[in-house]
């Protein structure tokens, strides 16, 4: 029988929860529609269960949308999106998590006092987009590198580099680079501004695929937190990246007494719980399998 063990954390995050809460809230309250500026969070069946139970969808850009209710996501958005949005006369609900904001903020006075900023992150990602907007707005001649490594901020040969993180990136990231401050003696800056919730299930994730046989991740393919616990687990142990119950395999799981569970801060515990119940399933019918192998196997000796 297989031993399903799930990571001590993972799943939704307090951002995430907390934007999910709001939207639902205003769409039950309102009789305008709600649109979120960019898919709320990284999952299509969430955005689908959104979708059929509230009437909230996503919307791609902002023309053309105007008095309804607009949900700003929680990885933010620049300066800009709000001006445009209180152009289209719409009700903005912001959802920016209060960890992202805390990033625009640091990005924001470093770039005031003169530092040549550089956030650690995905160039493309929304979150690191209105980071840079941010500061871009407030402080317009500021000297803004997006890097994904020590060795970019490196290669820049900076004179006087303040560095602030996208919240999901790897804790790694932020010791290598502080760690190479120290041992240089450098005086550059330094924000630690990776998310506890986005840490502790890095870490989770990390201690459970050292104690089992496979791993499965749960979570959207364009959730970049998902992704990156994916990469972490796959150090130690073979690991599937699953968005749903119904892209498990059974021949995964054969020979395997020790699965372990984690996922993405934007997976909701329905589509856990899910995946759960898929393996237990899976267990069953590979023990009957085996079972009725074993009883032919038998008849076969006599
Ligand atoms: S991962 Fe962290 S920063 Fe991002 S939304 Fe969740 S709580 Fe906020």
């Amino acid at each position: 029988m297989i031993e399903i063990q799930i990571a001590r954390h993972s799943g939704f995050c307090f951002g995430v929860r907390e934007a999910i809460n709001k939207a639902t809230a205003v769409a039950a309250s309102s009789s305008m529609p709600t649109r979120t500026y960019g898919p709320l969070i990284h999952n299509p069946q969430e955005i689908d269960r959104l979708k059929q139970g509230y009437g909230i969808e996503p919307i791609r850009d902002l023309e053309g949308y105007k008095k309804g209710n607009l949900i700003i996501r929680a990885h933010g958005v620049p300066p800009e999106d709000y001006k445009t949005a209180q152009v289209n006369d719409l009700n903005i609900i912001d959802a920016t998590c209060r960890f992202v904001k805390d990033v625009q903020d640091y990005a924001v006075e470093f770039c005031r006092r003169g530092y040549e900023l550089f956030v650690v992150g995905d160039e493309m990602h929304a979150e690191v987009i209105g980071i840079v907007g941010h500061a871009r707005h407030e402080v317009p001649d500021c000297t803004i590198h997006v890097v994904s490594d020590l060795e970019q901020i490196i290669e820049k040969m900076p004179l006087r580099p303040a560095i602030v993180f996208q919240t999901t990136q790897e804790f790694t990231k932020f010791k290598k680079i502080e760690q190479y401050i120290k041992l240089n003696g450098l005086k550059w800056k330094i924000k630690n501004t990776i998310c506890g919730a986005t840490r502790s299930n890095q870490y989770a994730a990390d201690e459970l695929a050292r104690m089992v046989d496979l791993m499965v991740v749960v979570g959207g393919r364009n959730s970049g937190n998902t992704k990156r616990l994916a990469e972490i687990c796959s150090r130690h142990v073979c690991t599937r990246y699953v968005e749903n119950s119904e892209e498990l395999l059974p021949e995964w799981f054969n020979g395997i007494s020790k699965v372990g569970i984690t996922a993405g801060a934007s997976t909701p515990q329905w589509l856990i719980d899910d995946v759960i119940e898929r393996i237990e399933e899976i267990d069953k019918a590979l023990e009957e399998t085996n079972r009725v192998r074993r009883v032919k196997g038998s008849r076969g000796r006599v």
